[in-house]
Order: C-alpha cells, then sequence, then structure tokens
C-alpha cells in the first residue's frame, strides 16, 4: 500500500530536530496526527523516504495563558482546543471551527501545526488564526524564529517552513475589549465536510469606531488569506450598511477561487461576500 519508509520516534524536541536535519538530502517528513499525512501518501501525493514521529514529543504540546497573549504547542489537537475554557474565551473563533472539524476520530489527532503545514486552501484552523493576529514559532538544530502566520503562506501548498523546522508553538494576543471574534464554516454538510467558504472575523469598538477588523477566508485562494483591503474599509470607522457593503465587495475582490466538486467559483465569490456583510452586521450589532 506505501512505498517502503524509514520511521523514527523521537522522545524530545531536541532528537526530532536531529532526526529531520539528519534527513537533508532525502525526503524527511514529520508526523504529527497523521490525518492529512497517511491519506496523502495512500493517495500516492507523498512519497517519503523516512518518516519522522513527533506524537511523543511533549514540548509541542501544553498551552499557556497569560495576561498578555496565549501561546499553544504545534501538537495541540482540535479535541485539546475544545477541551479547553480558557481558549474558549481568548479564541472563539478557533472554537467554531473545532466544533465542526472533521468527526471525533481525526479531532482527537489532528494538530494545530499539522493543519498549518499542510497548506490546504481549506485548512480550517487558519483562519480562525489569521483573524487573532497569530505568530508561529519555528525551530530547527540552527536556532528558533517567529514569523507572523500572515507571512507563512506563499501559494498554493507552498510556505516558508524549510523541510528542517519545525512548527513548535502558535501564539496570539489577547482580544481587545469589547470585541467580537467569529468564524463561519460553509460546507455541504454540518459534520465531516470540506469548507467551501470559511471566513473568519475579528471586530473591535470603541466609542462608537471600529477600532480592529480582521478578515480572513478559507477555502476561496490559493491559501487562506486576509481582505486586508475589507479591514481598512471598516478601521476608524462607525459602521454603516454602505461601508459593510464596501468592506463586503472588497474581500469579494481578493478572492480567486475555483470550480470543483464541492461548489462552483461563481457560488464562492456569491458566499463570499454574503458571509462577510453577515458577520461584520452581527458583530457591529453586538459591540453597539
Ligand atoms: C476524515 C478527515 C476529515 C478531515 N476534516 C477536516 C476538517 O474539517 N477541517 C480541516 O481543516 N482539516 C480536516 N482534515 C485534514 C486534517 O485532519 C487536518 O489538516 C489536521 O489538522 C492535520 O493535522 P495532523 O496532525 O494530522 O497532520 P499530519 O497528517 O501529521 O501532517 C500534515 C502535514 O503537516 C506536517 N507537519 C505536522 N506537524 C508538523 C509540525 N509540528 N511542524 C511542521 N510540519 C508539521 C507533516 O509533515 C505533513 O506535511 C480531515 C482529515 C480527514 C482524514
Amino acid at each position: 500500500m506505501y512505498a517502503p519508509f524509514e520511521l523514527e520516534i523521537p522522545r524530545d524536541l531536541a532528537g526530532a530536530l536531529n532526526a529531520l536535519a539528519a534527513g537533508k538530502g532525502s525526503k524527511t517528513v514529520p508526523i504529527a496526527g497523521g490525518t492529512n499525512l497517511i491519506v496523502d501518501m495512500r493517495a500516492k501525493r507523498e512519497r517519503p523516504d523516512r518518516i519522522v514521529g513527533i506524537g511523543a514529543v511533549g514540548e509541542l504540546r501544553g498551552m499557556e495563558f497569560t495576561r498578555e497573549g496565549i501561546s499553544i504547542g504545534g501538537g495541540t489537537t482540535v479535541t485539546d482546543l475544545l477541551e479547553s475554557p480558557e481558549i474558549a474565551v481568548a479564541a472563539p473563533s478557533l472554537v467554531d471551527s473545532a466544533r465542526l472539524f472533521a468527526g471525533l476520530m481525526v479531532r482527537n489527532t489532528a494538530t494545530v501545526a499539522g493543519n498549518i503545514a499542510c497548506g490546504s486552501p481549506a485548512a480550517d484552523l487558519v483562519p480562525p488564526l489569521l483573524s487573532l493576529d497569530a505568530d508561529v514559532t519555528l525551530a530547527s538544530v540552527a536556532g528558533t524564529r517567529t514569523l507572523a502566520l500572515d507571512e507563512y503562506f506563499l501559494a498554493y501548498k507552498r510556505d516558508v517552513r524549510r523541510s528542517d523546522e519545525l512548527i513548535t508553538r502558535i501564539s496570539w494576543p489577547r482580544l481587545p475589549e469589547p470585541s467580537i471574534n467569529t468564524f463561519y464554516k460553509l460546507a455541504r454538510r454540518k459534520g465531516d465536510a470540506i469548507t467551501v467558504t470559511g471566513v473568519a472575523l475579528t471586530l473591535a469598538a470603541s466609542g462608537g469606531v471600529c477600532t480592529r477588523a480582521r478578515i480572513a477566508l478559507g477555502a476561496v485562494a490559493p491559501f487562506v488569506l486576509r481582505a486586508r483591503k475589507a479591514e481598512a474599509v471598516l478601521e476608524g470607522r462607525a459602521l454603516t450598511p454602505e461601508l459593510i457593503d464596501e468592506a463586503a465587495a472588497a474581500a469579494t475582490a481578493v478572492a480567486s477561487p475555483i470550480d470543483d466538486v464541492r461548489a462552483s467559483a461563481e457560488y464562492r465569490l456569491h458566499t463570499v461576500e454574503a458571509l462577510t456583510r453577515r458577520l461584520v452586521s452581527q458583530a457591529w450589532d453586538r459591540l453597539n
């Protein structure tokens, strides 16, 4: 069923990074939950020579909550997100996403880092993380670097991660008060379905003015991306239906969806506009 490969299962982060560094020159990949990689290997889209199992690496687990922000290990599972009362407060959009993510068995093993690293335009944890201004920390034997998740993706399934690097942590600041942070997954079923259109939003207000807008779009472009022009339409303004329409149009303009078995490009464009308008309107009403 699979082409032969070597398997290494390090017990700690240093061991995992050494194993990845030693794999230079061969196709060496990490495996976390395996819910993408195994499927891709079965379909022969991926043929690694060496696999480094990182599921037992304790440093990749754990969540830290401070007054300033939140930091979670790359190995945090979707179930971990759902079971954390702190995440429910600090990242409502992530919980919205996790609730509709796959089914129970997949949620128990699927990791946040695996969702980012797979590079799918329909990766459901990525729009919420973009709406939260998340950073990712990458580690290798040469050291660590932290960058904005917004700078991580380069093109369809292409990103800035070197093959000897692991995503070790994902961090984001506390949401401003008051604010709304939400994610809407439009799919053909309520569960176990690939996203047709995903929109994540953070909207904050003070003194009747929108002080922060973050809009991230999933499944409607080669990779998950922010609708920056739409955000700029809203920030610094007292929102009106006309401004919200303008922002929804700007979000649609940044989308470049494809036709596939789940939906046409035309339908996806229509739903980006409708969902952006609806989420911003509802958030603005709640904030005021
Ligand atoms: C039945 C089913 C339903 C699904 N439903 C959804 C869904 O609703 N929404 C959704 O977004 N996805 C869904 N998926 C896809 C998948 O579950 C997610 O993308 C998941 O988050 C992948 O995480 P993982 O730990 O299983 O990754 P793996 O399969 O272990 O790895 C995926 C990729 O990430 C790399 N990787 C893993 N960990 C790291 C790390 N720490 N650093 C760097 N690279 C790393 C691997 O090398 C590989 O290239 C589904 C999959 C299945 C099989």
